[in-house]
């Protein structure tokens, strides 16, 4: 082959190179004028080649933000050294549609972007090329993972009966409250709550019954507190709450609200009402307490005295008497 033809199909294969290849190629001068515009970039821009060469790229993209761009691009000019832009950065460089519209849950291609240095035979880098790479399916699917991650989470805080928060989640922020009431000493109380003669409501009526009157309860706290409350299914039929920025005074009266609240209550199962009611301990945070236990314990203790009392009835633990 002569010198030329041997050219010419160089020329040749390296455009076929540059046309099928699902990667965006875009050579920039080091004014940001486009010198190579591949295909790729050509079908998702609807731009031409013949349109864009030798043009400022900024005035076809006003999307791109110039300043963020050149101040990606400018260390690959002066020392040569690459540049990469991921998706978790920024979702894309070029606001391109998505090629899969129907299989894809983004109307946006996700890239990632990589900018490296062209050196001329003086060893200048007088020109720049911008790799786009279409990771829109691993975007997604990294998205979805992290949807369905938080919602495993929330399940995992959350009580399926009552919706209240579970147990262990429930005494994880317990804990950090205490955590915190040591350094502040703030007016704080825990709340220990207990359904009375509960497993006489089970024996009479069935588990089911048992398990309405639960929720019918849960429903209740909710409603006698607030939002800045933590409320929690602390076992079968026993709840806990801590009332932040709450003296025992006031936590009294909340109390009080919902027992008073829950004894007029009556939950239709069948054709019966069930009249239920419940018992109640308080305790104020004291700077006596040395471990997140003893605050608790003393809320117990309160519940214990107001069972002992005959039950329907709050207790504050400031009034129980030692024994
Ligand atoms: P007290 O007034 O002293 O609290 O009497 P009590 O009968 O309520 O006694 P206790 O609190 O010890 O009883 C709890 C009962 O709650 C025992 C258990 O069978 C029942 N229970 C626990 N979890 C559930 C549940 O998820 N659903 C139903 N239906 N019953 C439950
Ligand atoms: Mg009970
Ligand atoms: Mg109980």
């Amino acid at each position: 082959m002569s010198n030329i033809a041997s050219e010419m199909a160089n020329m040749h294969w390296q455009h076929d190179l540059l046309s099928s290849i699902e990667v965006g190629i875009i050579v920039l001068d080091k004014d940001y004028n486009v010198e190579v515009w591949n295909q790729f970039m050509e079908n998702h821009s609807d731009v031409r080649p013949s349109q864009i060469a030798g043009k400022n790229v900024f005035k076809f993209f006003p999307e791109v933000d110039e300043q963020w761009f050149k101040r990606k691009c400018e260390p690959v000019f002066s020392m040569g050294t690459p540049a990469f832009i991921i998706w978790e950065q920024r979702p894309y460089v070029f606001k391109f549609g998505t090629s899969r519209p129907i299989t894809s849950t983004s109307d946006v291609m996700y890239q990632n972007v990589t900018i490296f240095p062209l050196a001329s035979t003086s060893g200048k880098t007088d020109r720049i090329c911008v790799l786009v790479y279409d990771v829109t399916d691993q975007a997604v699917a990294k998205k979805n993972i992290e949807g369905l991650n938080q919602r495993l989470q929330e399940v995992s805080r959350v009580d399926g009966l009552t919706g209240l928060f579970n147990r262990r989640y429930w005494q994880e922020r317990y804990e950090r409250e205490f955590k915190m009431a040591v350094r502040n000493k703030p007016d704080i109380c825990a709340i220990m709550l207990d359904i009375d003669h509960f497993k006489k409501v089970n024996d009479t009526y069935g588990h089911h019954a048992g398990d309405l009157v639960i929720q019918r309860l849960a429903n209740l706290v909710k409603l006698a507190t607030r939002e800045t409350d933590i409320t929690g299914r602390y076992g079968g039929e026993e709840f806990s709450i801590v009332l932040p920025d709450t003296t025992e005074r006031k936590a009294k009266i909340v109390a009080e609200r919902l027992r008073k609240l829950v004894s007029l209550d009556a939950v239709a199962y069948e054709d019966i009402n069930i009249k239920y009611t419940i018992s109640v301990g308080i305790a104020q945070f004291s700077p006596k307490y040395t471990q997140a236990s003893q605050w608790l314990e003393d809320a117990d203790k309160a519940l214990y005295q107001a069972k002992e009392g005959g039950r329907n009835q709050v207790v504050l633990a400031s009034e129980v008497k030692p024994t």
